[in-house]
Protein backbone atom coordinates (compact mmCIF):
# COMPACT_ATOMS: atom_id res chain seq x y z
CA UNK A 1 0.00 0.00 0.00
CA UNK A 2 1.79 2.91 -1.05
CA UNK A 3 0.78 6.50 -0.19
CA UNK A 4 -2.95 6.07 -0.19
CA UNK A 5 -3.82 9.50 1.22
CA UNK A 6 -7.33 9.53 2.96
CA UNK A 7 -9.77 11.53 3.97
CA UNK A 8 -12.97 10.67 5.48
CA UNK A 9 -16.02 12.85 5.19
CA UNK A 10 -19.37 12.55 6.56
CA UNK A 11 -21.49 14.17 9.09
CA UNK A 12 -20.97 13.54 12.68
CA UNK A 13 -22.08 9.66 13.31
CA UNK A 14 -21.48 8.40 9.90
CA UNK A 15 -18.73 6.00 11.49
CA UNK A 16 -16.04 7.53 10.00
CA UNK A 17 -13.77 7.02 13.52
CA UNK A 18 -14.80 3.20 13.51
CA UNK A 19 -13.72 2.75 9.57
CA UNK A 20 -10.72 4.47 9.82
CA UNK A 21 -9.32 2.32 13.08
CA UNK A 22 -10.31 -0.35 11.17
CA UNK A 23 -8.96 0.30 8.26
CA UNK A 24 -5.50 1.71 9.78
CA UNK A 25 -4.88 -1.86 11.77
CA UNK A 26 -5.61 -3.40 8.25
CA UNK A 27 -3.11 -1.25 6.32
CA UNK A 28 -1.13 -0.03 8.86
CA UNK A 29 -1.47 3.25 8.18
CA UNK A 30 -1.95 5.57 10.65
CA UNK A 31 -4.85 7.06 11.56
CA UNK A 32 -5.40 10.54 11.98
CA UNK A 33 -8.08 12.29 14.02
CA UNK A 34 -8.07 15.84 15.01
CA UNK A 35 -11.38 15.44 17.32
CA UNK A 36 -9.15 12.57 18.72
CA UNK A 37 -5.93 14.92 19.14
CA UNK A 38 -8.12 17.35 20.36
CA UNK A 39 -9.77 15.27 23.11
CA UNK A 40 -6.66 14.69 24.31
CA UNK A 41 -5.78 17.89 24.69
CA UNK A 42 -8.91 18.76 26.99
CA UNK A 43 -7.62 15.79 29.06
CA UNK A 44 -4.10 16.55 30.05
CA UNK A 45 -5.66 20.09 30.46
CA UNK A 46 -3.02 22.09 27.89
CA UNK A 47 -3.31 25.47 27.05
CA UNK A 48 -4.40 24.59 23.97
CA UNK A 49 -6.97 21.70 25.44
CA UNK A 50 -8.86 24.40 27.61
CA UNK A 51 -9.42 26.88 25.23
CA UNK A 52 -10.43 24.10 22.49
CA UNK A 53 -12.99 22.62 25.46
CA UNK A 54 -15.97 25.18 25.48
CA UNK A 55 -15.62 25.02 21.55
CA UNK A 56 -16.30 21.73 21.32
CA UNK A 57 -19.12 21.06 23.98
CA UNK A 58 -21.31 23.78 22.36
CA UNK A 59 -20.60 21.46 19.02
CA UNK A 60 -18.69 24.69 16.92
CA UNK A 61 -15.09 24.19 15.08
CA UNK A 62 -12.18 24.92 16.57
CA UNK A 63 -10.27 28.15 14.60
CA UNK A 64 -8.72 26.77 11.14
CA UNK A 65 -5.09 27.70 12.32
CA UNK A 66 -5.02 25.78 15.16
CA UNK A 67 -6.85 22.97 13.60
CA UNK A 68 -3.82 23.68 10.72
CA UNK A 69 -0.70 23.02 13.45
CA UNK A 70 -1.48 19.91 15.34
CA UNK A 71 -2.14 18.22 11.62
CA UNK A 72 1.20 19.61 10.50
CA UNK A 73 2.91 18.78 13.45
CA UNK A 74 1.17 14.99 13.26
CA UNK A 75 1.77 14.66 9.62
CA UNK A 76 5.52 15.28 9.79
CA UNK A 77 6.29 11.93 11.86
CA UNK A 78 7.78 9.41 9.94
CA UNK A 79 4.89 6.89 10.40
CA UNK A 80 2.88 9.39 7.84
CA UNK A 81 5.75 8.81 5.10
CA UNK A 82 3.38 5.83 3.31
CA UNK A 83 0.33 7.59 3.36
CA UNK A 84 -2.43 8.48 6.53
CA UNK A 85 -6.11 7.88 7.04
CA UNK A 86 -7.73 11.76 7.85
CA UNK A 87 -10.79 11.85 10.39
CA UNK A 88 -12.45 14.80 11.40
CA UNK A 89 -9.95 16.64 8.93
CA UNK A 90 -10.15 18.82 6.88
CA UNK A 91 -14.00 20.08 7.90
CA UNK A 92 -13.58 23.46 5.99
CA UNK A 93 -12.72 25.31 2.54
CA UNK A 94 -10.02 27.12 3.87
CA UNK A 95 -8.45 23.86 5.45
CA UNK A 96 -8.99 21.84 2.52
CA UNK A 97 -6.72 24.36 0.58
CA UNK A 98 -4.30 24.99 3.00
CA UNK A 99 -3.89 21.27 3.36
CA UNK A 100 -3.68 21.05 -0.45
CA UNK A 101 -0.34 23.68 0.17
CA UNK A 102 1.72 20.93 1.46
CA UNK A 103 0.22 17.53 0.24
CA UNK A 104 -2.99 16.00 -1.10
CA UNK A 105 -5.49 13.41 -1.08
CA UNK A 106 -5.98 10.74 -3.12
CA UNK A 107 -8.92 9.23 -2.19
CA UNK A 108 -12.05 11.20 -0.59
CA UNK A 109 -14.20 8.60 1.16
CA UNK A 110 -17.82 10.07 1.76
CA UNK A 111 -19.87 8.14 4.51
CA UNK A 112 -23.59 8.72 3.69
CA UNK A 113 -26.42 7.93 6.37
CA UNK A 114 -30.03 9.61 7.10
CA UNK A 115 -30.11 12.45 9.88
CA UNK A 116 -32.46 10.71 11.75
CA UNK A 117 -30.55 7.97 11.82
CA UNK A 118 -27.41 9.78 13.04
CA UNK A 119 -29.26 11.22 15.58
CA UNK A 120 -30.23 8.02 17.14
CA UNK A 121 -26.93 7.08 16.67
CA UNK A 122 -24.97 9.74 18.64
CA UNK A 123 -27.04 10.46 21.85
CA UNK A 124 -27.25 6.44 22.13
CA UNK A 125 -23.31 6.47 21.95
CA UNK A 126 -21.49 6.13 24.81
CA UNK A 127 -17.21 6.26 25.06
CA UNK A 128 -15.19 5.54 27.34
CA UNK A 129 -12.77 8.35 28.55
CA UNK A 130 -9.82 5.74 29.17
CA UNK A 131 -9.28 3.66 26.32
CA UNK A 132 -11.67 5.52 23.27
CA UNK A 133 -13.74 2.50 22.82
CA UNK A 134 -16.87 3.24 21.81
CA UNK A 135 -20.32 1.73 22.56
CA UNK A 136 -24.18 1.99 21.67
CA UNK A 137 -26.73 1.67 24.48
CA UNK A 138 -29.07 -0.19 21.89
CA UNK A 139 -26.91 -2.33 19.07
CA UNK A 140 -23.66 -2.33 20.67
CA UNK A 141 -24.27 -2.25 24.54
CA UNK A 142 -21.40 -3.25 27.02
CA UNK A 143 -21.31 -6.86 28.60
CA UNK A 144 -21.65 -4.91 32.16
CA UNK A 145 -24.39 -2.13 31.89
CA UNK A 146 -22.19 1.30 31.98
CA UNK A 147 -18.22 -0.34 32.48
CA UNK A 148 -15.95 -0.31 29.41
CA UNK A 149 -15.56 -4.27 28.54
CA UNK A 150 -12.17 -3.51 27.84
CA UNK A 151 -11.10 -1.59 30.95
CA UNK A 152 -13.05 -1.57 33.24
CA UNK A 153 -13.53 2.14 33.27
CA UNK A 154 -17.02 4.03 34.27
CA UNK A 155 -18.24 4.31 30.27
CA UNK A 156 -19.68 8.36 29.67
CA UNK A 157 -21.75 10.11 27.08
CA UNK A 158 -20.04 12.97 25.13
CA UNK A 159 -20.52 16.04 25.73
CA UNK A 160 -21.37 16.80 22.70
CA UNK A 161 -23.40 13.95 21.76
CA UNK A 162 -26.12 15.95 23.81
CA UNK A 163 -28.98 15.95 21.43
CA UNK A 164 -28.97 19.72 21.37
CA UNK A 165 -25.24 19.72 20.71
CA UNK A 166 -25.88 17.21 17.91
CA UNK A 167 -28.04 19.00 15.72
CA UNK A 168 -25.78 22.39 16.49
CA UNK A 169 -22.94 19.69 15.10
CA UNK A 170 -25.58 18.92 12.12
CA UNK A 171 -25.74 22.94 11.39
CA UNK A 172 -22.38 22.99 11.22
CA UNK A 173 -21.35 20.40 9.12
CA UNK A 174 -24.00 21.10 6.44
CA UNK A 175 -22.63 25.00 6.30
CA UNK A 176 -18.82 24.36 6.69
CA UNK A 177 -17.90 20.78 5.80
CA UNK A 178 -20.60 19.97 2.82
CA UNK A 179 -18.97 22.07 0.94
CA UNK A 180 -15.50 19.67 0.45
CA UNK A 181 -17.93 17.41 -0.99
CA UNK A 182 -17.88 19.19 -4.40
CA UNK A 183 -14.37 20.12 -3.57
CA UNK A 184 -13.12 16.78 -3.79
CA UNK A 185 -15.30 15.89 -6.61
CA UNK A 186 -13.77 18.22 -8.73
CA UNK A 187 -10.31 16.37 -8.07
CA UNK A 188 -11.53 13.43 -9.22
CA UNK A 189 -11.21 11.96 -5.86
CA UNK A 190 -14.45 11.16 -4.15
CA UNK A 191 -15.79 8.02 -3.10
CA UNK A 192 -19.48 7.59 -1.82
CA UNK A 193 -20.08 4.66 0.19
CA UNK A 194 -23.44 3.82 1.26
CA UNK A 195 -23.03 3.87 5.58
CA UNK A 196 -26.16 2.89 6.33
CA UNK A 197 -25.17 -0.55 7.01
CA UNK A 198 -23.42 -3.21 9.14
CA UNK A 199 -19.83 -2.02 9.86
CA UNK A 200 -18.31 -4.87 8.02
CA UNK A 201 -20.50 -4.67 5.24
CA UNK A 202 -19.11 -0.63 5.03
CA UNK A 203 -15.73 -1.70 5.26
CA UNK A 204 -15.21 -3.99 2.92
CA UNK A 205 -16.25 -1.66 0.08
CA UNK A 206 -14.05 0.81 1.82
CA UNK A 207 -11.21 -1.57 1.40
CA UNK A 208 -11.78 -2.36 -2.02
CA UNK A 209 -11.26 1.70 -2.89
CA UNK A 210 -8.50 1.81 -0.92
CA UNK A 211 -6.72 -1.30 -2.74
CA UNK A 212 -7.53 0.10 -6.22
CA UNK A 213 -6.03 3.73 -4.89
CA UNK A 214 -3.21 2.40 -3.18
CA UNK A 215 -2.61 0.11 -6.48
CA UNK A 216 -2.65 3.05 -8.71
CA UNK A 217 -0.02 4.95 -6.97
CA UNK A 218 1.95 1.25 -6.84
CA UNK A 219 1.56 1.35 -10.56
CA UNK A 220 2.99 5.17 -10.93
P1 LIG B 1 -14.91 14.75 16.06
O1 LIG B 1 -14.45 13.75 17.05
O2 LIG B 1 -14.20 14.63 14.74
O3 LIG B 1 -16.41 14.78 15.91
O4 LIG B 1 -14.48 16.20 16.62
C1 LIG B 1 -14.99 16.68 17.84
C2 LIG B 1 -14.90 18.19 17.88
O5 LIG B 1 -13.54 18.61 17.75
C3 LIG B 1 -15.63 18.92 16.73
O6 LIG B 1 -17.02 19.09 16.98
C4 LIG B 1 -14.88 20.25 16.71
O7 LIG B 1 -15.25 21.08 17.78
C5 LIG B 1 -13.44 19.81 16.97
N1 LIG B 1 -12.73 19.50 15.70
C6 LIG B 1 -12.24 18.29 15.31
N2 LIG B 1 -11.66 18.36 14.10
C7 LIG B 1 -11.79 19.65 13.69
C8 LIG B 1 -11.43 20.37 12.52
N3 LIG B 1 -10.81 19.75 11.49
N4 LIG B 1 -11.74 21.68 12.45
C9 LIG B 1 -12.35 22.32 13.47
N5 LIG B 1 -12.74 21.71 14.59
C10 LIG B 1 -12.47 20.38 14.73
Amino acid sequence: MNRAKVVFLGAPGTGKGTQAKKLSAKFGLPHVSTGDILRDAVKKGTEQGLKAKAVMDRGDLVPDEVILGIVENRLVKPDCAKGFLLDGFPRTLVQAEAFDKWDSVNCAIQIDVPDDVLVKRLVLRRTCPLCAAMYHLEYQPPRSQGVCDKCGTALVQREDDREDVVKSRFQVYMEKTEPLIGYYRQKDVLHNVNGNRDVETVFSEIVQIVEAVGEMNDEG
